[in-house]
């Protein structure tokens, strides 16, 4: 996914390696951007100017359920370490995603609808400021920077070194799959809309349709035959396996975003999709590299004020995402299609440059506090991208 080529890149192992990084950009006048897992759909982690490598960054520590994790960590040896102390955090499926910027921007995964989003879980963060500062920050110590990095968006107040999350105990899951392949797609979305957001917390049921019929999958915390039963509700057989430590479950699903030359646009919903508008986004699937997918939200996620962390979107029934081929016109007509029924707000992880109105989609009214934290903390805008606060 990454394209620019920079002018130099910083492989930084210690805090003072991302200083000096920092230090250089300052002095010559480079773009310096952060790099975790470089996963950025908007390529935020690409420069032609200096990229700090976090990779080297990447110590786990577990004591007394809190975990301090480098930034430079990934999602799959997170998950793995945690397993070791029989912990974990709630948070995504792509193993090579980076914990920094999926915890910034949120972070939507399988637990979540029981404990959150990740940055919930967060407790203390270090982050080195553009003027070389080292600032440790949690609810108690640099508040307002704390509030601002649970859900603004990667990259915009400073470089995190660290992150500390509290751990929840390690959930033996139970792993939900279904394909269905003739199956009739706008009755099942229907079903799914109304089911899948006040499903159980312990439930995760996510969709994804395409040219090939319907994909059911998901996790529970529940057991097999307790999970089997709540499932009834879907047209087909599911296939239900039960007894699945949480870090083992999440490699068993491979993400099908892992794939450059594909296009993102998405969108949270607060209520369902209508009929017209589910009939027109299922109608032109056939034939093509075309997918949708939905999330169910709801649960824990909905439990947070709006206002207590900078994450906005916290009514919200699901996700929707349209992925196809970069030049297929369908991502934007479709968009805008089931744009209609939206609610306007954007997933600050999902940035979508073709968005008019961004500030209100990723931010909603906690643009202008995000604003004061960006005068405080970054008052020459030394991180700035397009769409940036
Ligand atoms: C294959 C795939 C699977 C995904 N699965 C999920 C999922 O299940 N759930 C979900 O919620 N999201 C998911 N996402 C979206 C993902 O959360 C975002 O793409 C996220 O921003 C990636 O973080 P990264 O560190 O890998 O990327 P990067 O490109 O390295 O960083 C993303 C942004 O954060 C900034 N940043 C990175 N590290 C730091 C740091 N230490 N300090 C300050 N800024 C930093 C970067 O400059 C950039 O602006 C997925 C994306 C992909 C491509």
């Amino acid at each position: 996914m990454i394209t620019l080529e920079p002018r130099l890149v910083v492989v930084c192992r210690s805090v003072s390696d991302v200083v000096a990084g920092l230090r250089q950009g300052a002095a010559t006048g480079d773009r310096v951007v952060p790099r975790g897992g470089g996963h950025c759909f908007a390529r935020r982690s690409s420069t032609d100017g200096i990229v700090l490598d976090l990779s080297g960054l990447d110590e786990i520590s577990v004591r007394d359920g809190i975990a301090t994790v480098g930034a430079g960590v990934r999602l799959g040896a997170l998950y793995a370490e945690l397993h070791r102390h029989r912990r974990a955090v709630p948070g995504g499926c792509g193993p090579g995603v980076g914990i920094a910027g999926l915890t910034l921007g949120g972070g939507i995964g399988l637990l979540g609808r029981k404990y959150g989003l990740t940055c919930d879980r967060l407790v203390g963060v270090q982050v080195v400021l553009a003027d070389g500062r080292v600032v440790e920050c949690s609810e108690s110590s640099e508040p307002e920077l704390f509030w601002a990095l649970r859900g603004a968006g990667g990259g915009q107040f400073g470089v995190v070194t660290s992150l500390r999350f509290a751990t929840v105990p390690e959930p033996v899951m139970t792993r939900i799959e279904a394909r269905w392949p003739g199956v009739d797609l706008a009755s099942l979305v229907s079903r799914w809309q109304e089911w899948a957001p006040d499903a159980p917390d312990e439930v995760t049921v996510n969709l994804s349709l395409g040219a090939g019929g319907a994909r059911l999958f998901g996790a529970s915390m529940l057991s097999a035959a307790a999970t089997r039963d709540l499932l009834q509700v879907f047209p087909g057989p599911v296939d239900v396996q039960g007894g699945l430590p949480y870090a083992e479950l999440k490699s068993s699903f491979a993400d099908p975003l892992e794939r450059p030359e594909l296009r993102l646009r998405s969108e949270f919903f607060t209520s369902s999709l209508r009929a017209g508008t589910v009939a027109a986004l299922v109608g032109e699937l056939a034939g093509t590299r075309r997918e949708i997918s939905l999330t169910a939200m709801g649960g824990a996620y909905n439990r947070v004020a709006a206002e207590a962390t900078a994450f906005a979107h916290r009514r919200t029934r699901f996700l929707l995402e349209l992925v196809a081929n970069a030049g297929d016109p369908w991502v934007d007509a479709s968009w805008a299609n089931a744009h209609v029924d939206g609610s306007g707000g954007v997933y600050p992880n999902f940035p979508d440059p073709a968005l008019e109105d961004w500030a209100s989609a990723y931010h909603g009214s906690n643009y202008p506090r995000l604003q004061a934290v960006k005068r405080a903390y970054d008052p020459q805008r030394f991180f700035a991208f397009p769409q940036g606060i």
